[in-house]
């Protein structure tokens, strides 16, 4: 499966795009929309699905990457939206400020996670689009298009599926720098997960579990990312107890890609992404999905994953919980709610994994889950519409920036804008 434009990050999709151009002001981009029939924007190609995919071009935001600009009074900063968060990262580090959390990679643009709304993890950290204050966009007509938290229309534009234009700019919230001390504890009991659910994700700033689902009543790993205001680390969470040296969340791979352990303490930057920059995230030969399940039910559908551990275990690498706080984005995975994620790395079978999803699913519908938009799903309009209440505005919205519908695609047509 390759072609000239190449494949995503996981190989498992060859773009079907004709071209792939790639502009360095928003002046080019205009240019390239002008009398453009079927576009896209293209960011790290992290997402596992078609949803980055064009049927003819593709803009890639790799040089759309102006020098952060710093507003101290405001209290944000101003990217371009091809910027990769470990880089946007260095740079505020550099001058004293920081973001309020990463998600599991630095390695993704911020134009990307963005419009998928990509989440880290958190009781009371909300998704990373939340930190969005204003964004800049070009429309299909090359109009530049300014939005404002407050604005009417923002709240549907932040987390875009890249289906209103191509985000240029972004101005996201910061804060001053801190630090983080991060440790992992082993082997956790199910049922004290179950009985503690909160008390455990409230541990810490940021909260990781990870668990292969090998051995139903056991979770792996509790990853805790403590800052200053959280309570001395244990020395032993519920019956887990401290892991001995750094670890990787995924069995049997060096912890050397991973941020530094053992309560060492560095800055956010270097702690809250599981993943370093300079080295390849996650296992890299993987399959992705996710579902944002409303945090009331954390419980219930922790445990309807667990029933289904014998289907589940032969398929996966490893399942990552997560909770990230409630936030007004109209498709976010966190809108209206606080928020569990159900995150599962597969093994890299494809037509296995796609058979397999719609069990997940139909185990997930009572609770309403919410599919991750950049990881595989199978999930159909219906489906989206009863669990992301705003889709009929979004839709509204997207028919009045995109009349000509130059940014669906066949995933958007698939899923969220069927014609
Ligand atoms: C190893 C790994 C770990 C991950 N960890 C997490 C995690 O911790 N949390 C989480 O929530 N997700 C996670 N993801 C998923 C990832 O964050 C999303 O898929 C994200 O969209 C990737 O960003 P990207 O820049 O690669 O976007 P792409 O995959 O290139 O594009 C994604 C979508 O964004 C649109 N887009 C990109 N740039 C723009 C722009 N400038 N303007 C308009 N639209 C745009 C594209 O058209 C497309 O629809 C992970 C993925 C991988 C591979």
């Amino acid at each position: 499966m390759t072609n000239v434009l190449g494949t995503n990050w996981s190989g498992n999709h060859a773009y079907l795009a004709a071209r792939v151009e790639t502009p360095a002001t928003v002046d080019e981009v205009q240019d390239l929309l002008r009398g453009a029939s079927a576009v896209r924007a293209l960011g790290t190609r992290h997402s596992f699905n078609t949803i980055a995919d064009s049927a003819d071009l593709l803009i890639s935001t790799e040089l759309l990457r102006s020098d952060p600009v710093l507003d101290v009074e405001a209290r944000t900063v101003t990217v371009g939206a091809g910027i990769r968060y470990g880089d946007l990262a260095r740079e505020l580090q550099a001058s004293g400020w920081a973001l309020p959390n990463l998600a599991s990679l630095p390695h993704i643009s911020v134009g990307g996670a963005i419009a998928t709304g990509t989440h880290g993890s958190g009781n009371r950290i909300p998704s990373l689009a939340a930190s969005v204050a204003g964004l800049e966009l070009v429309l299909a007509s090359g109009e530049v298009l300014q939005l404002r938290r407050g604005d009417p229309d923002f709240d549907g534009a932040v987390v875009s599926l890249g289906a209103l234009g191509i985000v240029t700019r972004v101005t996201l919230d910061i804060e001053p720098t801190f630090d983080v001390e991060q440790s992992v504890f082993e082997r956790i009991a199910f049922s004290a997960v179950t009985l503690n659910f909160d008390a455990i994700t409230s541990a810490a700033y940021s909260v990781s579990l990870f668990t292969t689902w090998q051995d139903p009543d056991v979770l792996d790993q509790v990853w805790l990312k403590r800052r200053g205001m959280d309570a001395a680390a244990p020395s032993d969470l519920f019956g887990a107890t401290a892991a001995p040296a750094d670890r990787h969340p995924l069995p049997g791979i060096s912890a050397v890609n991973c941020t530094a352990q053992m309560g060492v303490a560095g800055a956010w930057l270097d702690r809250l992404p599981h993943f370093r920059l300079d080295f390849t995230p996650s296992n890299g030969e993987e399959l992705q999905s996710e579902y944002l399940v409303p945090r009331r039910h954390a419980v219930a559908a922790l445990s309807a994953v667990r029933a289904l551990a014998d289907q589940i275990a032969p398929l996966l690498q490893v399942c990552e919980v997560r909770t990230f706080a409630a936030d007004n984005l109209w498709l976010s995975g966190a809108y209206g709610t606080d928020a569990v994620g159900l995150h599962f790395t597969w093994f890299k079978k494809q037509s296995a994994v796609e058979a397999l999803l719609p069990t997940l699913e139909a185990a997930l519908e009572p609770f309403a889950a919410r599919p991750h938009w950049g990881k595989l799903f199978s999930a159909d309009p219906g489906a989206l519409e009863r669990v992301y209440p705003r889709l009929p505005e979004f839709r509204a919205l997207a028919a009045r920036l995109d009349p000509a519908r130059v940014f669906v695609n066949e995933f958007l047509e698939r899923t969220v804008l069927p014609g």
